[in-house]
């Protein structure tokens, strides 16, 4: 069958989530009188990334929306910095703004994003299927200019209900550009929630691997390293993915 429509996974794909973290953290925790308490940067951006590990974790399980995950964030980064005094939502929400808006201000895209969708766009349906809610993802693709390439055609986990890998969600997306699972691709750069989830519920899964880990995929997982890769790679889907090749292994 051929693919008719590719849906994208944003952050880490088509969004650079983690490019301007830290200048962003820094300039956050300058402001609120807070970066001194750590040895350097990286220290700070560590322990935001365990913080937000643990409470995004709880967002996609579904204890938490995702507004309570963002209040969760901020009390728990000022626990850990030692500051125990209680926040009240209305706090939680205003001290995890003011990161935002130093997070908002450095937004950008991957470079080959917006070139890859242009190529794209003539030719397929395209949409986005995200671990995330709606209008957070929405805005986020605005500011980085690639909204139009999408439209209405978004499909978010605190919206559906179930989180990716569930194959719920792939179809959901699918059923937003009015195709089969058959007919549509899937590219995003987390292996088992992207690549393994969008093979097993039956869409042409492809695994962006930026930083070429080389690691060993299933068969039915295609890897690309750059979406530069993406229009000729979508071109082979008609015939089975190559078999995965090990790590340190010398292709035959
Ligand atoms: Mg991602």
């Amino acid at each position: 069958m051929p693919i008719r429509g590719v849906l994208f996974d944003i952050d880490e794909t088509l969004f650079d989530a983690s490019g301007a973290q830290g200048v962003a953290l820094a300039a956050h925790l300058r402001a609120e009188g807070l970066l001194e308490r750590f040895a350097n940067v990286d220290a700070a951006v560590e322990l935001w990334q365990e913080v937000l590990d643990a409470e995004y974790e709880r967002f996609l399980a579904g204890e938490l929306t995702f507004v309570e995950q963002r209040r969760a964030r901020a009390r728990s980064f000022m626990a850990r910095v030692g500051d125990s005094t209680p926040m009240s939502d209305e706090d939680a929400t205003a001290w995890f703004g003011r990161f935002q808006s130093h997070r908002h201000a450095l937004r950008v895209a991957f470079p080959d994003a917006d070139p890859v969708l242009g190529r794209l766009k003539p030719a397929f349906r395209l949409g986005v299927v995200s671990n995330s809610e709606l209008e957070h993802q929405r805005a986020k693709l605005e500011q980085i200019g690639l909204l139009h390439y999408f439209g209405d055609a978004m499909v978010c986990s605190q919206q559906h209900g179930e989180p990716k890998p569930a194959a719920s969600i792939f179809h959901a997306g699918c059923a937003v550009i009015g195709l089969e699972p058959g007919e549509v691709a899937y590219v995003g750069d987390n292996y088992l929630l992207d690549g393994l989830g969008a093979k097993e519920a039956g869409l042409a899964a492809f695994w962006l691997d930026r930083a070429r880990t080389g690691k060993a995929v299933d068969p039915g997982v295609r890897v690309i390293h750059s979406l530069d890769e993406l229009p000729g790679a979508l071109g082979e889907c008609h015939r089975p993915a190559p078999a995965s090749v090990p790590p340190g292994s010398a292709a035959q």
